[in-house]
């Protein structure tokens, strides 16, 4: 029989405090186990939590960049269950009123694109970690307990393993865009499991799910999720049926295995957290962040493609990162030619370009890049000079100028010389040249590279094009 995967995603993504979401304790990863604890994340009786406003703002922000509706109120629920990493012996979460539900994610894939349902983003705090097998111990480090989350839980609108692997990366984007999050998934402050089910093509009755566990690589929970659509297609096609639980994902056999039976009935005895209030947000306040929302992605993109004139995947690559359109765009005031100007920042800036979360950290300033192109484009040096100046840039604080001034470089606009040399080379190749002249017009680029490669790249291709021209009767 043929089946159809069905795939949703829930996120944890940490939100981007300083603080944690219910005392003061600092978010800063690696520091030395349970040297980040105070009475409150630790559990200890008498303790009360106090809510982080910037938490509540960047889960608002969050939920706004995903299309979601915000709940002016909201209520804050004990989820309750027992594990060493959670000394209170429940987590504070949002359960029956979260803080934005309905909302949406567009993702693309081989260049169709596709909008999936966000069911409900909700605020919950981080459990702590623990560590096992030190000297034949397991150890708890409640560094990370109480650290705030924004739980995004997606419809089960994904089909493939890619579809999947696209929304986690636009799920990223997006939150490192916003400015909430910072997209590391080796440290573990976005990740993901993934509900995967199948159902026989052209029907709507949704399969029973997996779950597959805290996948951290994109590469990962696109391998996790085949070798799971695999593995309940033996088991349907054997006759069986699939059991409800949480897998998973082992990268070294490629393969899914049980960690834990869950069925529906999972009973987390939820209920509302007594020790703090409703959280209630006013309308100004969601009106106000909505306002200062920074331009998402898709949008930069479309107005890039669209008013600026860049092809699809530039404007991929350079709204990859917020620092990367601002370079970019930063780089555009000073000389306004965006196609020229997203074409160099593409291909030769971000190779040295950086990032750490939010930060991005560049080889040259857009004030350096600006200056070289506007040499370039005033014909003083040569798109192949360019490059050798952009080298020399790197790393310092000299201007284009300097470094073309101090090599003497400068594009050879010796029209005499020129004409010399193309002459020497129509001799040389009497076929070609006569190609030209049957009307194969193309052929001049050939002629234009010979140029090129005989003056290092340094001749001025405007005037050696023209000199082609009057020789060969034909321009390129
Ligand atoms: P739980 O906490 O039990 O995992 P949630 O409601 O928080 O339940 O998350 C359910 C997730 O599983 C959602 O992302 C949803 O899209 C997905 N999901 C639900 N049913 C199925 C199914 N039959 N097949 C695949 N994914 C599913
Ligand atoms: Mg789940
Ligand atoms: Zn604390």
């Amino acid at each position: 029989m043929e089946y159809e995967p069905v795939i949703g995603l829930e996120v944890h993504a940490q939100l981007l405090t300083k603080s944690k979401l219910f005392c003061a304790c600092s978010t800063d990863f690696g520091g030395e186990p349970n040297t980040n604890v105070c009475p409150v994340c630790l559990g200890l009786p008498g303790s009360l939590p106090v809510l982080n406003e910037q938490a509540v703002t960047f889960a608002v922000q969050a939920g706004l960049a995903l299309g979601c509706t915000i709940h002016e109120k909201s209520i804050f629920a004990r989820k309750n269950y027992f594990y060493p990493d959670l000394p209170k012996g429940y987590q504070i979460s949002q359960f029956e009123e979260p803080i934005a539900t309905h909302g949406h994610l567009d993702i693309d894939v081989d260049g169709v694109s596709k909008r999936v349902g966000i069911t409900r983003a909700h605020m919950e705090e981080d459990a702590g970690k623990n560590v096992h097998g030190v000297a034949g111990d397991s150890l708890v480090d409640l560094n990370r307990a109480g650290t705030p989350l924004c739980e995004i839980v997606g419809e089960p609108d994904l089909r493939s393993s890619a579809e999947a692997a696209a929304y986690l990366r636009a799920m990223r984007d997006l939150l490192v865009f916003v400015g909430v999050n910072d997209g590391n998934l080796e440290e573990g402050s976005f990740r993901c499991d993934a509900n995967v089910s199948i159902r026989p093509v052209g029907t709507e009755k949704l399969g029973t799910r997996c779950e597959l566990k805290n996948i951290n690589s994109f590469k990962f929970v696109q391998r996790a999720i085949d070798a799971e659509i695999i593995r309940q297609t033996a088991i349907l096609d054997a006759g069986g049926k699939v059991k409800q639980e949480t897998r998973s994902f082992d990268p070294d056999t490629g393969l899914t295995h049980t960690l834990r039976a869950k069925d529906d009935a999972h009973d987390y005895r939820y209920f509302p957290e007594p020790d703090l209030p409703p959280l209630r947000v006013t309308a100004a306040f969601i009106a106000a962040q909505r306002a200062g929302l920074h331009e998402l992605p898709v949008a930069v993109r479309k107005r890039w493609v669209e008013t600026l004139g860049l092809t699809a995947a530039t404007a991929q690559t350079l709204s990859q990162h917020p620092q990367y359109v601002t370079f970019f765009e930063t780089v555009c005031q000073s000389f306004d030619q965006p196609v020229k100007v997203a074409n160099f920042v593409a291909n030769e800036v971000l190779r040295g370009a950086k990032l750490h979360g939010l930060a991005a950290t560049f080889t040259v300033t857009p004030a350096q890049v600006a200056e070289l192109l506007l040499l370039v484009e005033s014909g003083e040096i040569s798109g192949k000079q360019a490059k050798e100046v952009f080298a020399a840039l790197e790393g310092t604080a000299r201007t284009a100028r300097s470094v073309v001034d101090e090599r003497g470089l400068k594009v050879v606009s010796d029209s005499a010389a020129l004409e010399v040399l193309c002459q020497r080379l129509i001799d040389g190749f009497p076929s070609q040249a006569a190609s030209v002249r049957a009307g194969k017009k193309a052929l001049i680029g050939f002629f234009m590279g010979q140029v090129m490669k005989e003056t290092g790249g340094a001749a001025n291709p405007k005037l050696v094009s023209d000199i082609f021209e009057r020789l060969l009767g034909g321009a390129p």
